[in-house]
């Protein structure tokens, strides 16, 4: 609960975090939290030359820290891990402040940055390659993996800090300086991570200046880090469209790109389904976080025998779900980013309705100051998989859909451009093993009896198609952050050649 205005609130948790940048720079870019929509800081926002650098430090950086054993490199990841712990609280306070999440979402996502670096510093010490049977006699080979080089990480608003950290908790281990460019939308909580992460650093004692930066700005300061060349590796989080851009720059210079962009993530309710799970899955994966994540799930597949069982159940949760401010009340639902998101929502429920949709919810509630947009979900019952429903509207829309037959739910849930996540609700072991299969779902992340949100850190994250084809977080992600060399090594006295390939010289 608040007594006080948000910016004294925003200013107290960032300097229990221990920032001490200059929160209040006239002209400077300014932060809006969307709990009430007003500005609750205005920072300098880099340029070019500022950008170029902190590349050409953080390119020092990796000189001396590529060559610091792995194991060593993961004590600062596990200091880092103490002090996420000890500030758990302020850094969750600072997401919901400034993306507008639950308590209990807010602390989440720090938690999320804690358990990627526990699985960090046990990957410190396993960073392993392959050694490979050779043809040749007296010979050996094997895969090393060397650090790779300056990484530059990107992010979008929505998840102000955990994919920073599955980015950085990798990198650093893996031997990488990282640059992080937030959303312009939410520099504070970067700012706020940045502070932890030095409280480690000066613990650790000897990391290099320029290991960990963050650079504030919008989409010029991204360009900037996206067309070095000196940035061995840019990871990318948010829109498609941005996607679309960042990419082929990256590629133009064969630079190495990781792609987590947007997604248009389906449920399918089978006939077997235990309808009290799948209700509770659903709702929580449509509308937590404001049906902000890239994870929400967007779309619903309902099979026609059990249409009038699941959708008067979502009707009614949809209708009592409470919608407020997260900081002052227990709402499970808290504000839209900005104007512009609540106009897309808008937008889209008419191209719905045109189409012959039944929209309920989606108006505006009136919660906090005229300048916060808070909205009531909206289920809406469509006749076709058609118009909006085919793309991903980034707020609280769950689009539900009539289906008979098992196969063309899955010719519908496929036929979008988002690969990220998907869902079946299911008892039948045939129906949820096809789902799995080569001819089921084609999203980089495929559950069972759970909705499509809320994945843990030890699985390797990301998705297909526009979705961008890259992965973070657990299992092998961590080889993206290192390049790998092939060695073959003779330690006989002969050089026989490979393939049998002659080449005598007298
Ligand atoms: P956005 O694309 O508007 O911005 C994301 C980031 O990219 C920001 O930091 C922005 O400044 C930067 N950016 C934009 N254009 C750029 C350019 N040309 N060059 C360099 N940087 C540029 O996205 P958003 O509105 O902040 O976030 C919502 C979107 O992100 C949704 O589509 C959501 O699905 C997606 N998202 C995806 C994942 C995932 O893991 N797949 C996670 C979170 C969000």
């Amino acid at each position: 609960m608040l007594t006080k205005p948000l910016k004294a609130v925003t200013s107290e948790t960032l300097e229990a975090c221990g920032v001490t940048a200059e929160l209040e720079v006239a002209g400077g870019m300014e932060v809006i939290s969307p709990v009430t929509g007003e500005a609750v800081a205005s920072l300098a926002a880099h340029d070019v030359a500022g950008t170029e650098a902190a590349i050409a430090l953080a390119g020092q950086a990796f000189r001396t820290w590529r060559m610091v054993p792995a194991p060593r490199r993961g004590e600062l990841v596990r200091l880092f891990a103490e002090e996420l712990r000890k500030s758990k609280e302020d850094l969750g306070r600072m997401v919901s402040i400034e993306a507008g999440k639950s308590p209990s979402e807010g602390l989440g996502e720090v938690q999320e940055m804690i358990d990627i670096c526990d699985f960090a510093v046990g990957l410190s010490r396993q960073l392993y390659g392959l050694t490979i049977a050779t043809e040749r006699p007296g010979h050996r080979m094997m895969e090393t993996w060397h650090p790779l080089g300056v990484v530059g990480v990107i992010t979008a608003f929505n998840f102000p800090c955990a994919p920073w950290c599955w980015n950085t908790a990798l990198a650093l281990v893996c031997g990488d300086p990282v640059i992080w460019k937030p959303s312009e939308k939410t520099p504070l909580t970067a700012l706020a991570c940045q502070a932890v992460l030095e409280r480690a650093m000066a613990r650790f004692g000897d990391a290099p200046d320029g290991l960990s930066q963050v650079l504030v700005g919008g989409p010029e300061v991204g360009a900037a880090l996206v067309d070095s060349p000196k940035v061995a590796l840019i990871s990318a989080t948010g829109s498609t469209r941005m996607g679309q851009i960042v990419g082929p720059k990256v590629a133009a210079r064969f630079g190495k790109c990781i792609l987590e962009l947007g997604g248009n993530n389906a449920g399918i309710v089978c006939p077997s389904a235990d309808m009290d799970m799948t209700l509770r899955a659903v709702a929580f994966g449509a509308m937590g976080t404001a049906g902000q994540r890239c994870t929400t799930m967007r779309r619903l597949f309902v099979h026609e025998s059990v249409y009038d069982q699941i959708v008067p159940a979502l009707k009614k949760a949809y209708g009592s779900v409470t919608v407020g401010n997260p900081l002052e009340t227990q709402a499970l639902v808290g504000p839209l980013i900005d104007k512009t998101a609540y106009e897309g929502m808008q937008a889209a429920l008419e191209e719905a309705k045109g189409l012959g949709g039944t929209v309920h919810g989606g108006e505006r509630e009136a919660v906090g100051p005229e300048s916060a947009y808070y909205v009531k979900p909206a289920l809406v019952e469509m006749p076709d998989h058609a118009g909006p429903v085919l793309r991903e509207t980034f707020a609280p829309i769950l689009y539900v859909m009539k289906y008979s037959d098992l196969d063309d739910a899955l010719e519908m849930h496929n036929e979008v451009g988002g690969g990220l996540s998907s869902s079946i609700f299911t008892t039948d072991l045939r129906e949820m093993e096809i789902f799995l299969s080569a001819r089921g779902s084609d999203c980089g992340i495929a559950n069972v009896n759970i909705g499509t949100s809320g994945a843990e850190i030890g699985g390797a994250f990301g998705g297909e198609k526009e979705t961008g084809g890259g992965r973070e977080s657990g299992s092998d992600a961590w080889r993206a952050y290192m390049r790998r060399a092939t060695n073959t090594i003779n330690y006989s006295s002969e050089l026989p050649l490979a393939q049998g390939v002659v080449f005598d010289i007298d």
